[in-house]
């Protein structure tokens, strides 16, 4: 039987190239996205890949989609928090909306998208949960409160339920890409970006492929003892203590 990931934001960018590393893989996955209808449904055309449309910042729409999910591919033993959006502004310019915006898509998902699915491991003892962080949450980025506050809200999340599930057979891991070459990053302006990558040491930006590459490692069943862990794919532009 084949084993059924799901991908949050997997119809485009980072997130449809981790849909398409895990079908490689073997696995059946259901791409999950919020609004852009005509990606999404090319995606599904080009890769056969089924995709569900939802708000992962919506408690209910996520319980809702998933039961959609496994009743037409099976139970999720894989689960990939990839979704995820800025709002950039100054705190002194930054308004309630684009701190809860971004709060509810980047942080409230996390609970969204698990809650429904962790009783359903635990009753299987096994499987992989891989939260898409960001080196903002990491080191905080000016103009991002909002981003860096819920990103490194994944990591702590990500700490706190890989112990609570290690004796369960459940992984839990954060990922944080530093700047990766998708439709979020050529939003920046050019020569913020030219500084951006002058100050990566590997000298250029990170490939989506990078990024998915980490996640099948992280899926596997070989990786059983790795839980817990942040794992930085950002070229040494940030290098974390410990
Ligand atoms: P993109 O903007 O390219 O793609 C975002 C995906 O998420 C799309 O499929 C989009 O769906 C979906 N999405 C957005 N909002 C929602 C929502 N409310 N509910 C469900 N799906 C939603 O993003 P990236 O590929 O660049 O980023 C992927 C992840 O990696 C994010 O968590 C991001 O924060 C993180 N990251 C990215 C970096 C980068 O350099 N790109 C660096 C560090 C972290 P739709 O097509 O319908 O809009």
């Amino acid at each position: 039987m084949k084993r059924v990931a799901i991908v949050t934001g997997g119809t485009r960018g980072i997130g449809a190239c981790i849909s398409k590393a895990l079908q490689k893989e073997g696995y059946l996955v259901a791409a999950n996205y919020c609004g852009n209808d005509a990606a999404a449904l090319a995606f599904q055309e080009e890769t056969g890949i089924p995709v569900f449309k939802w708000d992962v910042g919506d408690t209910e729409a996520c319980a809702e989609g998933l039961r959609k999910v496994e009743a037409e591919l099976g139970a999720v033993c894989t689960l990939v928090n990839n979704a995820g959006i800025t709002r950039d502004s100054m705190l002194h310019k930054m308004d309630y909306e684009q701190w809860s915006t971004v709060m509810r898509v980047n942080l409230d998902a996390m609970f969204n998208m698990t809650r429904p699915l962790i009783n359903g491991m635990r009753d299987r003892s096994f499987g992989r949960i891989i939260n898409i962080s960001s080196i903002n949450g990491q080191k905080g980025q000016m103009g991002q409160t909002n981003y860096s506050a819920a990103k490194a809200g994944v990591i702590g999340f990500t700490k706190a339920l890989a112990q609570e599930t290690a004796r369960k057979g459940i992984t839990v891991n954060c990922i944080c890409p530093g700047y990766i070459d998708t439709d979020m990053v050529s939003a920046v302006p050019k020569n913020v970006l030219e500084g951006i990558v002058s100050s990566i040491p590997v000298g250029r930006l990170g490939t989506a492929e990078e990024v998915a590459d980490l996640v099948c490692f992280l899926a596997r069943r070989e990786s059983a003892f790795i839980t817990g862990s942040v794992i930085a794919v950002n070229g040494g532009q940030y290098i974390a203590n410990g």
